[in-house]
């Protein structure tokens, strides 16, 4: 008996020596998902392309990015996405829209803007707007989003507050600015009411992983001088992020220069508008010393190349922008001038826009397409140290994107195939904040099919508005 005890403590003994230094140093940490198998594109500093490569993600957090092999020996996850066949990138980040304006997702096209904003958008959103409108527009938007692979948008709307907790529970990362402007709107009656609003959503919003509450004055002629300066102080008393439409159309710049004399862009300078983490949507009719006003004050822009081709409001100077170190992101505006939130064709149509306008294909590279739809988008929205790019230590926000298909094949470069006959169809799987948006092509925080359902019934009384 007591030679078999010993017989079994020298056994274990035994095994604790062998174990015990074989296991330490290779024992994989278990993080909660590892994302394998693909080609990772991972836009970092030095823009990375990792083949078989791996993401390893341990709660809201990216914790490595290398070889599915150096990956495989370092962690193990408790959950795993098999990548084989596909690219692992960047969430894209959509800088500009205006998310239940999906609900209206061609009422009306190819109209003057004046016509098309007048007769069907504005009475349209007069008679529609509403917390319920709001609600079911912004869960059919998150479910484009996620279906297509934006894992962060800006907004700007009415009722912001809802659009945050339909944002937040859809899981995706929103930075929401709630709208104020000189008119009544079906949110607010006067400006003071809409800046009251955007104080209490700020306040209900602060400190959220995922949502990010901004102020958005619609536009400076919109808005008097006044409230422009009370949505700059109320912006920096509550620290908040900004966003305004500016220099969309000629007709802007021909109001500005009869009522102040100036650009939009020397307007809002004069009244000390501009400050850090601004973003300014277009930025159409830019002058050399608009941009270099931009520049010095840190405003991000939006370009949106669909949404102003589709409206015929210009093209924006984006090489101009990009070189005197303006950050340019892509949005696509809202899908009432689209039709739709797509950023792989915003990165597609950016490409070809700027390679037109500049008469030159070197213009805007496939590379740099990719950059504005992603780590551009974060640093106009000065998030560039959280969002962006698939290195260790920044949220994760990701996609896997299918590349099998024929219109794929073969693929020589995928940072070409991204920008160049990849479709948000092709989105496989959104991780946002480290959790499964999507999962092969089944979204799992939308009912989808109810989602759908909801939108259509607002249809018809978007139809009986514009009668
Ligand atoms: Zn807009």
């Amino acid at each position: 008996m007591l030679r078999t005890l010993a017989c079994i403590v020298a056994v274990l003994w035994a095994a604790a020596l062998t174990a015990v230094p074989a296991a330490q140093p290779s024992t994989p940490r278990t993080v909660s998902l590892v994302v394998t198998n693909g080609v990772v594109v991972t836009v970092d500093g030095a823009r990375r392309v990792i083949d078989g490569g791996a993401v390893a993600i341990d709660g809201r957090d990216i914790v490595a990015v290398d070889t599915a092999a150096a990956i495989a020996a370092r962690f193990r996850g408790r959950d795993t996405v098999d990548a084989a066949g596909g690219v692992i990138m960047p969430g894209l980040i959509n800088t500009h829209t205006h998310a239940p304006m999906v609900l209206f997702r061609g009422l009306a096209d190819d109209l003057a803007l004046m016509d098309w904003l007048q007769k069907y958008i504005f009475p349209a959103e007069a008679k529609t707007v509403t917390p319920e409108f709001v609600r079911a527009g912004t869960r059919l938007a998150a479910l484009e989003m996620i279906e297509s692979g934006t894992t962060a948008y800006a907004d700007m709307y009415y009722f912001e507050e809802e659009i945050g907790r339909t944002t937040r529970a859809a899981g995706l990362r929103g930075i929401l600015g709630q709208t104020i402007i000189q008119f009544p709107v079906p949110d607010a009656k006067t400006p003071a009411e809409g800046l009251a609003r955007t104080e209490r959503f700020a306040r209900e919003f602060a400190g959220d992983e995922l949502i990010t509450p901004a102020v958005a004055p619609n536009a400076m002629y919109t808005l008097d001088a006044d409230t422009l300066k009370a949505c700059r102080a109320l912006a920096d008393r509550l620290r908040l992020p900004v966003i305004i439409h500016l220099a969309e159309t000629k007709d802007e710049i021909n109001t500005a220069a009869d009522k102040y004399h100036a650009t939009p862009v020397a307007f809002l300078e004069s009244l000390g508008f501009w400050g850090p983490r601004t973003l300014a949507a277009h930025g159409v009719h830019l002058t050399p010393a608009d941009v270099a006003t931009l520049a010095s004050r840190h405003v991000g822009v939006a370009h949106n190349p669909e949404s102003n081709m589709k409206l015929a409001s210009g093209i924006a100077p984006v090489e101009e922008m990009r070189k005197a170190g303006v950050a340019v992101g892509l949005g696509t505006d809202g899908a009432a001038s689209n039709n739709d939130l797509d950023m792989f064709e915003a990165m597609r149509q950016a490409a070809f826009l700027h390679k037109l306008k500049d008469g030159d294909p070197r213009a805007v590279s496939a590379s740099v397409a990719l950059e504005m739809g992603t780590i551009g988008g974060a640093r106009a929205l000065g998030m560039e140290k959280e969002i962006g790019s698939l290195e260790a230590g920044k949220r994760a926000d990701l996609l896997v994107v299918s590349m099998s298909s024929a219109r794929q094949t073969p693929m020589y470069d995928p940072v070409s195939h991204l920008v160049y006959v990849t479709r948000g169809d092709d989105v496989r799987t959104t991780i946002v904040n480290g959790k499964v948006l999507m999962r092969n092509r089944k979204t799992l925080t939308l009912n989808a099919p109810q989602v759908l359902a909801d939108a259509r019934a607002f249809a018809a009384k978007v139809r009986a508005a514009v009668k």
